[in-house]
């Protein structure tokens, strides 16, 4: 690990302005990196593939950015709220099922202790090629270095939203919660608060995989906040073991149903994409139907109907569609 400087937030301004004067870009290889729960960023730095010359430690704002704070109408998640505290709040498991589950079937009892949501939507891509900087061409890590998994070991890797340069998945599950239920982000910057929905966070790889959030220098992640309670709604995550494991493929929905008919329908895929991916054409396709097999399978190709499979991973969009139809399936028969 190399060395780096340590720094100590006294408060949110303090914070902005330490990582701001580094010039600080928050997921490429920064100068100053803010610090959560260190589960991921610390990893990162042992491999090298992280090196920031300076971390500001964000944990002392836990006071003011920790809170859980279900109201009549919205929900508002601190960025420093823990995972397990999140998943196991019983508002959430009531109204925001989707959440909770994103978050219960995430990584180890252990990591979520210790891990924040803000920190969870933040972690980078699990490619392996991006993890081991023997290889050097990567383009996320090198840019303009090529990229080894076109060609490699590509069977975790995303059938939706690549491009020539990059094909790494977006590894985490609560964000497709977030992207289902249409989150806004409470951002603090240098200039004050300002807001931003969620979706726009993360951007697609195109031919800049380096850049990976449209984030600010200095800028921190201070809350989330969903507007209305959405208690029809279901994460489903299929892996290749039942736990301390990344999604092969995932789906979190969110559905609206009135005396059988399905008035509002939202859907994000996980595992299976660049970035935490929003199927709107698929969504369409359920406003104002009966639920029926027929649909659910008509909805899950139009989920994958853009999806490219490589040499390992075209199983993704098979698997994929049944995940999308079970999803569908347990929200519709859910009793809430
Ligand atoms: C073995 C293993 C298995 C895992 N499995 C899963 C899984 O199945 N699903 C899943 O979703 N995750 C999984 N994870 C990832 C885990 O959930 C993340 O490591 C964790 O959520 C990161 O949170 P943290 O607070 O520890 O972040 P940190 O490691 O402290 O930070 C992560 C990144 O976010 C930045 N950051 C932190 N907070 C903020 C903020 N408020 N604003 C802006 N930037 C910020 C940091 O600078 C850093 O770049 C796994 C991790 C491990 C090690
Ligand atoms: S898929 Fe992206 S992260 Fe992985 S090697 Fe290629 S450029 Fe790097």
């Amino acid at each position: 690990m190399r060395p780096f400087l340590y720094q100590k937030a006294t408060d949110p301004g303090m914070a902005v302005q330490a990582l701001g004067a580094a010039g600080n870009n928050p997921l490429t290889r920064a100068t100053a990196q803010p610090l959560a729960g260190g589960t991921t960023l610390i990893d990162l730095m042992k491999l090298d593939v992280m090196r920031p010359a300076a971390i500001v430690d964000i944990n002392p704002l836990a006071q003011g950015w920790s809170a859980i704070e279900p109201r009549d109408d919205s929900l508002r998640l601190g960025a420093l709220a823990k995972m397990s505290d999140v998943a196991a709040h019983d508002g959430i498991q009531r109204n925001y099922p989707v959440i909770a589950n994103s978050l219960k079937l995430a990584a180890s009892a252990q990591l979520r202790n210790m891990a924040t949501l803000g920190g969870n939507v933040m972690q980078r891509t699990r490619c392996s090629y991006f993890r081991d900087v023997s290889y050097e061409n990567c383009n996320k890590r090198n840019p303009g270095s090529g990229c080894a998994a076109m060609d490699g070991v590509n069977r975790m890797h995303a059938v939706l939203g690549t491009s020539d340069h990059c094909i790494a998945t977006y590894p985490g599950d609560f964000a497709q919660a977030l992207i289902a239920l249409d989150a806004m982000l409470e951002i603090t910057g240098a200039s004050g608060t300002r807001n931003m929905p969620f979706a726009e966070l993360h951007k697609a790889p195109g031919n800049t995989p380096d850049i990976e959030t449209t984030l600010r220098p200095g800028e921190l992640i201070s809350a989330f906040v969903i507007r209305g309670r959405w208690p029809r709604s279901v994460y489903l995550k299929a892996r290749d073991r039942q736990s301390y494991e990344f999604a092969l493929s995932s789906a979190a929905i969110a559905l609206d149903v009135q005396d059988g008919t399905i008035r509002d329908a939202r859907i994000a895929l996980g595992g299976v994409a660049t970035v935490p991916w929003r199927a709107r054409e698929a969504e369409a396709l359920l406003k104002g139907q009966k639920f029926d097999d027929g649909l659910a399978q008509r909805v899950a190709d139009a989920a994958f109907a853009e999806a490219r499979g490589r040499r390992h991973n075209g199983f993704k969009i098979a698997l994929g569609r049944r995940v999308v139809a079970r999803a569908l399936q347990q929200a519709v028969t859910m009793e809430i």
